[in-house]
């Protein structure tokens, strides 16, 4: 039987790409969403044409009851989650003075917050079946730094540190936990970008390349993979170049 992957944020952009990704090679999947009902439900449809036994899911990520609560729906219709990948997030740029508490646990919140409580509840199966992978969508600005987004940059770090502490501890229960974090990529997260900003943000990338879901997809299917099967707690980092 096919396994059953668990994609958080799966409504559009890379997260949807990485649905695409899974979908192709053969696995059922669960489209989580928290707004974005309509294309998610179109997604899933668009999956299911394709032959994949697909659905979609609704919770916010940073809810502890709402994931709770889906992860028993996407149990009853797809089965055991086999493989996490904690990709809901948001973005926002602002002088980090001008940078809110709330503004803050927001971003912890979805991005941070949210992977914890989406391992938590998952786990249990994998621990019963002593198998699983979970893969956490970080950014190479939680391994440098960007200016004007240093909540985005600090969660996407702490994503990074997440990602190692909970391979060493889930290592001997034969479960991976593996970290992308990818360059640039066309979505709408980048849509507030100037076509200016972003073209300097492709020159500044050697390989003079904007990024696609499907380039960060790749990376993703790769680490649920067994030819993945010797690699855990560590960061792939899909970026172009821009960060070596
Ligand atoms: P996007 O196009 O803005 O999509 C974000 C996704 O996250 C949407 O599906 C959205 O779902 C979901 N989401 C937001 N808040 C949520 C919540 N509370 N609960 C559940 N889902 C939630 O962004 P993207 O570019 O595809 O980014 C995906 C991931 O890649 C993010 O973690 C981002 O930080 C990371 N990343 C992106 C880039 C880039 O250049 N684009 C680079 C590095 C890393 P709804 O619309 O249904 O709310």
């Amino acid at each position: 039987m096919a396994k059953t992957v668990l994609v958080t944020g799966a409504s559009r952009g890379i997260g949807r790409a990485i649905a695409w990704g899974f979908a192709r090679e053969g696995w059922q999947v669960a489209v989580n969403y928290c707004r974005s009902k309509t294309q998610a439900e179109q997604l899933a449809e668009e999956l299911r044409a394709f032959g994949c036994n697909a659905a979609a899911f609704c919770a916010d990520v940073s809810s502890r009851q709402q994931v709770e609560k889906m992860l028993l729906e996407v149990h009853r219709v797809l089965g055991p989650v086999h493989t996490l990948v904690n990709n809901a997030g948001i973005a926002q740029q602002k002088l980090f003075s001008d940078i809110t508490e709330e503004d803050w646990d927001n971003m912890f919140a979805i991005s941070v917050k949210g992977g914890y409580h989406c391992a938590q509840a998952v786990l249990p199966d994998m621990l019963r079946r002593q198998e699983g992978c979970i893969i956490n969508i970080s950014s190479m600005w939680g391994q440098v730094g960007a200016s004007c987004e240093v909540h985005y940059s600090a969660a996407k770090a702490a994503v990074i540190g997440f990602t190692k502490a909970l391979a060493k501890e889930l290592g001997p229960s034969r479960i991976r936990v593996n970290c992308v974090a990818p360059g640039v990529v066309a979505t709408e997260m980048n849509a507030a970008l100037s076509p200016e900003t972003l073209e300097g943000l492709r020159l500044e990338t050697p390989l003079e390349l904007i990024g696609a879901g499907e380039d960060i997809a790749f990376a993703v299917c790769f680490l649920a993979s067994e030819k993945a099967r010797f690699i855990t707690g560590q960061v792939l980092a899909p970026n172009g170049g821009f960060v070596i």
